[in-house]
């Protein structure tokens, strides 16, 4: 709740959270989406997040003008929609596990959710309907990938094996960060006779900031699936802190190093595969890779989950 000053101004403009709005305070205009108050914010300040992507505060103060330019139920909805084959774009399955990536920002609340369709996706990378054909998209759960256990790494080997199979470029995995490095490594040894790209990749940003991530990423991990000669399981994310590329790193190599960095992943005694540029530009960093064929994959997904470490 805002100061009761502000809650009467906001009324009296019809403005409820989620709508776009138009503040004038003399001679600035402020334009975005009325956000809630946060629990300690200031009462009189409103919050506003710009088409930046970056929220502000704008003070009430007497004078102030508030008009309502959208309501929420035209800015905010996500409609089910299959992006349209065009034939001239390769091909790519994509499967959605979960993670930052796989999350949206509801404007009515300000809070961040998991999506409960794979779709949602495209919504926060539109570019990926003039880069890639998605074929498919499976999703055999949505959750952090914290949570995650071997009987879901086998469960995602299995749905990639088969979608591999078919005749898709390759196969995108979208996944949470924290484990994801266990997941490429866990997915690099049960793909057997593997013939075609696997990228996974994820977000270290959610969408409702500036900064997010997940985009780029997507893009880069789908021109890495559809267009790259290299048929291993990597990890594909920002490659340094600006958006410039991706690094694909090799799925056994892969490192986690950072908690909120976007060039988190780094490979470990060994070089990335390939830099991916967004345009979909592919530069081979590795000369040993294992290159794209036509053998037919399958899942080897014997897994023994009682290991112990001792540390000496
Ligand atoms: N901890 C969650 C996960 O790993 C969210 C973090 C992330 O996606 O980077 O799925």
């Amino acid at each position: 709740m805002y100061s009761p000053e502000v809650e009467k101004a906001l009324e009296s403009a019809g403005a409820h959270i989620g709508d776009i709005i138009r503040i004038q305070r003399g001679s600035e205009v402020y334009e975005g989406i009325l956000l809630p108050r946060s629990e300690y914010g200031d009462p009189s300040c409103i919050v506003i997040k710009l088409s930046s992507g970056y929220n502000i505060g704008v003070k009430y103060t007497p004078g102030t003008v508030i008009k309502r330019l959208r309501k929420a139920a035209e800015v905010g909805k996500f409609p089910a929609k299959k992006a349209e084959r065009k034939p001239s774009l390769p091909p790519v399955s994509l499967i959605a596990t979960g993670g930052t990536i796989g999350s949206r920002v509801d404007y009515v609340t300000g809070g961040v959710y998991m999506c409960v369709k794979p779709e949602e996706l495209l919504y926060l990378t539109p570019e990926l309907e003039d880069a890639v054909y998605i074929e498919r998209m499976r999703s055999p759960f949505l959750v952090a990938s914290e949570d995650l256990t071997p009987d879901d790494w086998k469960e995602i080997a299995e749905i990639a094996a088969k979608e591999l199979n078919t005749d898709v470029r390759g196969v995108v995995i979208t996944h949470g960060t924290d484990t994801m490095h266990y997941t490429s490594a866990a997915l690099s040894f049960m793909l057997r006779n593997l013939s075609k790209p696997v990228a996974l990749v994820g977000a270290q940003r959610s969408p409702d900031r500036g900064s997010f991530d997940g985009a780029m990423n997507l893009l880069c991990a789908a021109h890495y699936a559809a267009r790259s000669d290299i048929a291993e399981v990597a990890i594909v994310m920002h490659g340094e802190s600006s958006d410039t590329y991706c690094y694909a790193i090799r799925g056994t190599k892969a490192r986690k190093m950072h908690t909120s960095r976007r060039d988190t992943f780094r490979p470990i005694n060994d070089l990335p595969l390939a830099r991916v540029w967004p345009d979909g530009r592919i530069e081979a960093l590795n000369t040993k890779y294992r290159k794209r064929g036509s053998s037919e994959v399958y899942a080897d997904t014997a897994f023994e989950k009682r290991v112990a470490i001792v540390k000496a």
